[in-house]
Protein backbone atom coordinates (compact mmCIF):
# COMPACT_ATOMS: atom_id res chain seq x y z
CA UNK A 1 0.00 0.00 0.00
CA UNK A 2 1.63 3.05 -0.90
CA UNK A 3 -0.29 5.48 0.19
CA UNK A 4 -0.93 4.58 3.91
CA UNK A 5 -2.60 7.96 5.84
CA UNK A 6 -1.11 9.53 8.50
CA UNK A 7 -2.24 12.03 10.47
CA UNK A 8 -1.28 15.61 9.64
CA UNK A 9 -0.44 14.19 6.23
CA UNK A 10 -1.96 14.36 2.60
CA UNK A 11 -5.25 12.88 2.19
CA UNK A 12 -6.12 11.08 -1.11
CA UNK A 13 -9.45 9.53 -2.31
CA UNK A 14 -10.47 6.21 -0.94
CA UNK A 15 -9.96 3.43 -3.40
CA UNK A 16 -11.96 1.15 -1.73
CA UNK A 17 -14.48 1.17 0.82
CA UNK A 18 -12.57 0.51 4.31
CA UNK A 19 -15.53 -1.68 5.35
CA UNK A 20 -16.16 -4.37 2.60
CA UNK A 21 -13.66 -3.35 0.30
CA UNK A 22 -16.40 -1.86 -2.62
CA UNK A 23 -15.21 0.54 -5.18
CA UNK A 24 -18.40 1.65 -5.41
CA UNK A 25 -17.38 4.51 -3.32
CA UNK A 26 -19.35 8.44 -3.27
CA UNK A 27 -18.58 11.66 -1.88
CA UNK A 28 -20.76 14.67 -1.25
CA UNK A 29 -17.17 17.36 -1.36
CA UNK A 30 -15.60 18.41 -4.61
CA UNK A 31 -12.27 19.04 -2.45
CA UNK A 32 -10.44 15.97 -0.71
CA UNK A 33 -8.94 16.93 2.96
CA UNK A 34 -9.95 14.75 6.26
CA UNK A 35 -13.04 16.28 7.05
CA UNK A 36 -14.42 15.02 3.19
CA UNK A 37 -16.37 12.93 4.03
CA UNK A 38 -17.40 9.52 1.99
CA UNK A 39 -20.21 7.09 1.21
CA UNK A 40 -19.76 3.52 0.19
CA UNK A 41 -22.75 2.46 -2.41
CA UNK A 42 -22.86 -0.85 -1.76
CA UNK A 43 -22.95 -0.81 2.20
CA UNK A 44 -24.17 2.07 3.04
CA UNK A 45 -20.84 2.90 5.73
CA UNK A 46 -20.06 6.76 5.75
CA UNK A 47 -16.96 7.62 7.04
CA UNK A 48 -13.79 10.64 6.56
CA UNK A 49 -10.25 10.29 6.60
CA UNK A 50 -10.39 11.96 10.44
CA UNK A 51 -12.34 9.16 11.25
CA UNK A 52 -9.88 6.22 10.15
CA UNK A 53 -6.93 7.80 11.46
CA UNK A 54 -8.62 8.07 14.82
CA UNK A 55 -10.30 4.52 15.05
CA UNK A 56 -6.61 2.58 13.58
CA UNK A 57 -8.51 0.50 11.16
CA UNK A 58 -10.45 -1.67 13.83
CA UNK A 59 -12.44 -3.37 11.00
CA UNK A 60 -9.28 -5.62 10.08
CA UNK A 61 -10.82 -8.48 11.70
CA UNK A 62 -14.40 -7.51 13.37
CA UNK A 63 -16.48 -7.14 9.75
CA UNK A 64 -15.28 -11.19 8.30
ZN1 LIG B 1 -18.70 -0.71 1.73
Amino acid sequence: MPNQPEPGGPVTAPDVCPFCKSTDIATTSKSVDVSTYWRCTACGQVWNASRLQNQRQPWSDRFR
